[in-house]
């Protein structure tokens, strides 16, 4: 290939970097200026360029031209700042992206299957450039963060959960394959907007929904086979829970906000124990948000303890409760729950107010998981903190507007003792001259080392146990030094190594229930893992 094309194509391109060498053999002379630069060099010179915009979206818009222009420093850039990066390429920045998909866009990232390609799936698979893709993240955009639906400029979403499969679980980019599925909008504003990039109908539902995703399931499992990775991802309640039960014993699927967000939290909840003392089956659990991350994270809870005590999980589930938009999930309720409720319908009366069912019950452990900001009151919070000396106190509801407390009003509330966690990032607080670090439960801590486990291990079934293995992995990388800060997730920095913890679990796990095809399992599995993760650093061509 010329020069020109070799600068022109993000896979390979370095910019400055070529070497005097490289510019002679591959025909760069006089296309780029004389100096030659490090790596190291370009990476400075780019983090000091995105801290120059005060606008997020500026921020965003300048990594996603980066990744089109020089992969290897898009990924060096995103692993070596990888806490100043992840809000800017995914949440909160990557929702308003999404809101603004129509404007800011201008080369597809990923593939965009819509209504009128039914009947066609499999050719449009076939147009992707890459034929060896070992994980696809798709949305249908009905439920994009705590955004709504924002239909085909969903797009962001499975752009940006993959640039993270790579920069924090070194999956290969040529490997990751992010696609959109459109059955339409009910967003009224998108579909009046001249620049919406989507199909301007309402939603398909029933058969029609169900046959595209039908289709497609079929399409994937037929072009890249059994071992494809399939992650599910912001869909709505009512899809994603169906979807899940439908394909989890046909295919390797995987749904981020039901089983990564308990995976994480169980993680952080595990953890937690270290600080307060005892075992999960001593506490009590309460929910205000009985979705996909409320009822995901309380059945991994539930599973858990049933493998720890040998208690059947009916029993087990007895000590956790929900609350939804109409108060305390009980018994009477039972006939018109939804089906994923319906576990958590207790013996009880009705309670619709929060404080109410927090003096009732009297939960240790309180979770936020409703999508509604400030529903921990100061009342909520002192009605936790009278009935225990540590609550632990998790507000899991993004983006930060929608956190059910700040980190600041749960440790005010409580004098210090709250064991304190949320889903966006919260500063440190200072009360009385002590410092208090608020964790964050973010579920990049375990997708993108759940899935390199899956990859790396030749894994065709996803099995709860694995999910469980992954909370501990994480669990365990947590140090006295986090505990000290009362922390119960550890440091972002270290995310390269906790992924490959948490593969080798993951993998382990696999391998004894039968369902890795990689064999024979290799020895030491976390140098394993760290021998797939692909390094951003630039090769050297001659
Ligand atoms: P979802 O499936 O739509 O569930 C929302 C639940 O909240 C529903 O059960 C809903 O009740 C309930 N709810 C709504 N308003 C309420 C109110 N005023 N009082 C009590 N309950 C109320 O959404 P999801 O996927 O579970 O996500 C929920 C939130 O969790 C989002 O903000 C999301 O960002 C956050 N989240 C955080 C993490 C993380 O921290 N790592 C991970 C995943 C999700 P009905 O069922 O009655 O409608
Ligand atoms: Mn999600």
């Amino acid at each position: 290939a010329s020069g020109y094309t070799l600068l022109r194509d993000p896979h390979f391109n370095k910019g400055l970097a070529f070497t005097a060498q490289e510019r002679d053999a591959h025909f760069l002379r006089g296309l780029l200026p004389p100096t030659v630069i490090s790596q190291e060099t370009q990476v400075k010179k780019f983090i000091q360029l995105i801290r120059q915009y005060q606008v997020p979206l500026l921020k965003y818009v300048a990594m996603m031209d980066l990744q089109e222009r020089n992969e290897r420093l898009f990924y060096k850039l995103l692993i070596d700042h990888v806490e100043e990066l992840l809000p800017v390429v995914y949440t909160p920045t990557v929702g308003e992206a999404c809101q603004k998909y129509g404007s800011i866009f201008s080369n597809p990232q990923g593939l965009f299957i819509s209504l009128k390609e039914k009947g066609r799936i499999l050719e449009v698979l076939r147009n992707w450039p890459e034929m060896n893709i070992q994980v696809i993240v798709v949305t249908d955009g009905e439920r994009i963060l705590g955004l709504g639906d924002l239909g085909c400029q969903g797009m962001g979403i499975p752009v940006g959960k993959l640039s993270l499969y790579t920069a924090l679980g070194g999956v290969r980019p040529s490997a990751c394959l992010p696609i959109t599925i459109d059955v339409g909008t009910n967003n009224e504003k998108l579909l009046n907007d001249e620049l919406y990039i989507g199909l301007r109908h309402k939603r398909a539902t029933g058969k029609e929904y169900d046959e595209l995703l039908h289709e497609f399931m079929a399409a994937v499992k037929q072009n890249y086979g059994e071992k494809i990775l399939v992650q599910f991802e912001d869909f709505a309640n009512h899809n994603a829970f169906d979807l899940l039960e439908r394909y989890r014993s046909t295919h390797l699927v995987f749904n981020d906000d039901i089983q990564g967000t308990a995976s994480v939290v169980l993680a952080g909840l595990v953890a937690a124990l270290k600080l307060v003392g005892g075992n999960l089956a001593d506490h009590k659990f309460l929910f205000l948000g009985a979705g996909e991350a409320g009822t995901g994270i309380a059945e991994l809870i539930a599973l858990e303890i049933s493998k720890r005590t040998d208690a059947q999980v009916e029993e087990v589930r007895k000590n956790i409760w929900l609350v939804d938009s109409k108060g305390l999930i009980v018994s009477s309720r039972k006939e018109s729950l939804q089906q994923f409720k319906k576990p958590w319908a207790h013996e009880h009366e009705p309670i619709t107010d929060l404080v109410e069912a927090i003096n009732q019950l009297k939960p240790t452990v309180l979770i936020g998981t409703s999508g509604q900001g400030q529903t921990f009151t100061q009342e909520v919070v002192e009605a936790m903190a009278s009935n225990n000396e540590k609550p632990i106190i998790l507000a899991l509801s993004n983006p930060t507007s929608q956190s059910e407390c700040t980190a600041e009003q749960a440790y005010n509330w409580t004098q210090g003792r709250a064991i304190f966690a949320s889903g966006s990032p919260f500063d440190p607080v200072e009360i009385d001259g002590k410092k208090y670090v608020p964790g964050q439960a973010n579920n990049a801590y375990i997708f993108p080392g759940f899935g390199l486990g899956l990859i790396m291990s030749g894994t065709i079934r996803v099995h709860d146990d694995m999910l469980l293995a992954a909370s501990e992995a994480l669990a365990s990388q947590v140090s006295e030094q986090d505990y000290e800060k009362g922390l119960i997730y550890p440091p972002f920095t270290n995310i390269r190594k906790i992924s490959a913890n948490i593969a080798a679990k993951v993998a382990a796990k696999s391998y004894e229930l039968g369902l890795a095809t990689r064999l024979p399992q290799p020895k030491d599995l976390v140098k394993f893992a760290e021998s797939c993760m692909y390094t951003p650093t630039y090769r050297s061509y001659r």
